[in-house]
């Protein structure tokens, strides 16, 4: 959950303060390999940052959620793909181009229920102008790792499958937190800064340890932009329940009210829970999706340790 990029007004803005809290695992290989293991060995949930935790939540759950024999190809890299699920994240930390990658700002294309911006994307497979990249394109991700993977299945090339894996799986987990759809991601236009932090990372940290993930079974995408879109739409119709969540659990007493988290906890917690479900089950969708369009290969029982394919940019090859 990666956001640094300028605003509709051309400003620079370092999204990366809300998505990296002081526990940020990803920047701590120690902790890292700690919550890993956490994670594989108890099956449990510790309460960390959204975008490290919430993304290894996913992908776990994602796993578990494929058909055979997907299911028993990706459990054999599971490893891998928890550890590298925040990759994409890392790699913005230091490329300011990677981070447009992570969010697709919806209101600066279009007004709900975004009927022009569903024909051009959708219908007429519409690219954004370099100039537009600003508003975030990772619809067009999503779709792009998507179709590699599916191109790395039918190669044969597990090493890569298994980055473009990560990094579809990355993108679209990013897209059903509903303010990575909004121009106003942090509330700073609803004097709610800061709101980002509070329901990403803040309230996934409190409440993942007693959520399990059920997402919806894997299924074959036959149109991944409509696809896409769809879920860009459910999760952009989802952000007014975070905003109103945060203005009534701050009422009175405000953010520093010793009864503000569980008060948002309350109002936002269901709805964080239904998106990471989404987030899995999405997940899952694609990575099944671009093993059947590959023609379902024959996959390899023995699993070698992958080495990560172009993880600067996703353009190693
Ligand atoms: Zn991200």
């Amino acid at each position: 959950m990666y956001r640094a990029h300028s605003n509709r007004h051309g400003r620079r803005e370092d999204r990366s303060a809300r998505c990296s809290g002081p526990l940020r695992a990803g920047r701590h290989p120690v902790l890292r390999t700690f919550l890993l293991i956490a994670i594989l060995v108890s099956g449990a949930t510790p309460a960390l940052a959204w975008g490290d935790l919430a993304h290894q939540m996913v992908n776990a759950a994602a796993i578990e959620d494929l058909p055979e024999p997907i299911r028993s190809y990706f459990r054999a890299r599971k490893i891998y793909l928890l550890e590298h699920a925040s990759e994409p994240d890392l790699v913005a930390h230091e490329d300011p181009a990677e981070g447009p990658h992570h969010y697709t700002e919806i209101e600066a294309y279009d007004r709900y229920p975004f009927r022009q911006f569903e024909r051009r994307f959708v219908a007429e497979h519409w690219r954004p102008l370099p100039s537009e990249l600003r508003y975030g394109d990772s619809v067009w991700q999503i779709e792009r790792y998507t179709l590699r993977l599916a191109e790395d299945f039918r190669r044969r090339r597990w090493d890569a499958a298994d980055h473009d894996a990560v990094f579809a799986a990355h993108y679209a987990a990013d897209l059903t937190q509903p303010l990575h759809t909004v121009i106003n991601f942090d509330g700073q236009l609803t004097n709610q800064r800061g709101i980002h932090a509070r329901f990403e990372t803040e309230l996934v940290r409190d409440l993942a340890g007693r959520w399990t993930l059920r997402p919806e079974p894997a299924e074959v995408v036959p149109d991944l932009r409509a696809r896409i879109f769809r879920e860009l739409v459910a999760s952009y119709s989802d952000r007014q329940v975070i905003f109103s969540a945060d203005r009534e659990a701050a009422a009175g007493g405000g953010y520093l009210d010793p009864q503000f988290p569980a008060r948002f906890e309350r109002l936002a917690g269901p709805l964080a829970l239904r998106q990471l479900n989404a987030a899995a089950g999405l997940v899952s969708s694609f990575w099944y999706t671009g093993w059947v369009r590959a023609g379902r290969p024959v996959l390899p029982r023995v699993h070698r340790a992958p080495q990560l394919v172009g993880a600067r940019t996703g353009e190693g090859r």
